[in-house]
């Protein structure tokens, strides 16, 4: 195979090379595998491609597939995913580019297409997202693929390999972040990739190909229900009745920005208040990027990098000089966000209980017998069968809307631990019903938040506790007594359960 050195934009800590074989000229595409930034602007991985494309002079061929085999693929994620797929098909038909959306029937069979494509194609890129099922699929691919096989990263403001080294505090974290940004933020993806690309239109895919991994209808990509009930996935969990996609998202995120941000400080802590952006499914699926966000927010505050105070304190407040409000989205956005991203990337045993810090693995072994005056079981727990009111409208709301407020999520997982036989069933029980229900589940975040309940990225507390030791606790009565909630609990848990 012919060795190609190809000039591109992206920078090249984002890129990853997932084999040693070389671009094939005589490929008749670049093919880009969207597997996570399922979006067709501010996506690194899909400017790679195009710039790849026109280097060789070559079609570029989009391939969106959707797995069914995850152990939580529902009819809830999959509806989601499919309303993207459908701006997807549309804004690349409106670029002429030609995009090939894949929903498996069977379990497996998108491993068998990627590795059908790549055979015809001069490289294959796809999306870096460091989820332990994620980077298996595609090592298990990449191994099978005879041409260059890269993985390209648009998770975050800080490429996730800008660093090997991995975080134990959000402080920590954002020092690093405050030391590095100047660095990234001048190399943001392009906003449109697919604008004036001038690659030559790909005739068809090949008709074996077409047969044996048939495209997605387009009943599936209009989230049919009756197609949804076809496919080998859990049909009850119920879609939501909110939409996705790169509209929904852009929408959801201009509302924040116009209506909300302002109070965000005062607001995010108070479920009455929805006060907060809404975008974490959006961003989960790729629908929108940290970046156009970061871009639009930049803008809306008057911000240029010259306001940047120079000295890395860690400090939550002051260092971006943007407004108080701005700094607030900004530490969540940005530090609470990417420090998962971190931990993912770099701590292969991420989302194992050994993984948390030695302090609390040791204080929540001292406490693992003390005696618990409630304990429920995952399917007591999955029905909101407890016998607290507000930890029931949690969970209802999480089984019904497939979101929970971030305080009743902290306050959710810290009953879970109370009221669990063990820490590590505790742990089992947080995965599964986040990521079962949460739209925004399977994602850094998830591990982040569920083992904050437990410890990670937290100090030791006093006075220790019983079942807790040294590990922060809270209590239903002073969340209730801080919050303002009486919708939540009208909303939620109207029997007064
Ligand atoms: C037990 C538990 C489980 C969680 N599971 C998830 C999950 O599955 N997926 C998920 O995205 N988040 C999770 N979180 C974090 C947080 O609750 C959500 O990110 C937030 O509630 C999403 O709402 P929003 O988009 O309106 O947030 P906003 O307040 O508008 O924040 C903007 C963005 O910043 C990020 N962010 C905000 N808060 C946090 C946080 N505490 N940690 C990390 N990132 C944050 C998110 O990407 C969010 O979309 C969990 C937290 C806990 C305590």
């Amino acid at each position: 195979m012919a060795k190609a050195t190809v000039k591109v934009r992206v920078p090249s800590v984002r890129v990853t090379s997932w084999n040693d074989a070389d671009f094939n000229p005589q490929g008749c595409f670049v093919l880009y595998w969207m597997t996570a930034s399922r979006r067709t602007t501010w996506n690194a991985a899909l400017e790679r491609s195009v710039e790849l494309a026109k280097e060789l002079r070559k079609s570029l061929l989009i391939v969106e597939t959707l797995s069914s085999g995850s152990r939580w693929s529902s009819d809830r994620h999959h509806r989601f995913i499919l309303q993207g797929m459908a701006e997807n098909r549309a804004s690349c038909e409106k670029h002429g580019i030609r995009y090939y959306p894949f929903v498996e029937h069977k379990q497996g069979t998108t491993a068998d297409l990627v590795v059908a494509l790549a055979s015809h194609s001069c490289a294959v890129i796809t999306d870096d997202f460091p989820m332990d099922s994620s980077t298996a699929e595609v090592s298990h691919v990449a191994r099978q693929i005879g041409v260059r096989t890269e993985c390209v990263d648009s998770n975050g403001l800080l490429p996730i390999r800008a660093t090997d080294r991995v975080f134990p505090t959000a402080y920590a974290f954002r020092r690093f972040l405050q030391r590095s940004l100047p660095d990234h933020l001048p190399d943001p993806p392009a906003a449109n990739p697919l604008a004036r690309t001038n690659l030559p239109r790909l005739g068809g895919i090949p008709h074996e190909i077409r047969h044996r991994w048939p495209p997605a209808s387009s009943k599936l990509l209009s989230a049919d229900m009756a197609a949804l009930a076809r496919l080998p996935i859990d049909h009850a969990v119920h879609p939501v009745p909110f939409q996705g996609g790169a509209s929904a998202a852009r929408k959801t995120w201009k509302t924040f920005l116009k209506r909300k941000l302002a109070n965000y400080p005062g607001d995010r802590n108070h479920p009455d208040a929805d006060g907060t952006s809404g975008l974490s499914a959006y961003l989960h699926f790729g629908h929108i990027s940290v970046h156009e966000v970061f871009r639009e927010l930049a803008e809306a505050d008057g911000w240029s990098p010259a306001r940047v105070r120079g000295q890395a304190t860690g400090k939550r407040e002051g260092w971006w000089g943007m407004s108080e409000a701005s700094e607030a989205f900004l530490d969540e956005l940005v530090t609470w966000r990417e420090v998962g991203f971190n931990m993912c990337s770099h701590a292969k045993n991420y989302f194992l209980y050994d993984s948390l810090p030695d302090w609390a693995k040791s204080t929540l072994a001292k406490h693992a017998a003390d005696r618990r005056e409630y304990v429920y079981t995952l399917e007591e727990f999955e029905q909101a069968r407890t016998h607290d009111r507000l930890w029931n409208a949690a969970q209802n709301q999480l089984v019904c809307e497939g979101r929970m407020h971030n305080y009743m999520r902290m306050l959710w997982g810290k009953k879970i631990l109370e009221w669990s036989a063990h820490p590590q069933e505790a742990l089992d029980v947080m995965i599964e019903l986040n990521n079962k229900y949460a739209l925004d589940g399977q994602d850094p975040n998830s591990y982040s938040g569920i083992f904050w309940v437990l410890g990670r990225y937290d100090r030791p507390w006093g006075p220790e506790r019983p079942i807790f030791g040294k590990v922060r606790y809270m209590s239903s009565e002073n969340t209730a007594r801080k919050l303002q909630l009486n919708q939540y609990l009208a909303d939620y848990a109207p029997a007064g359960k």
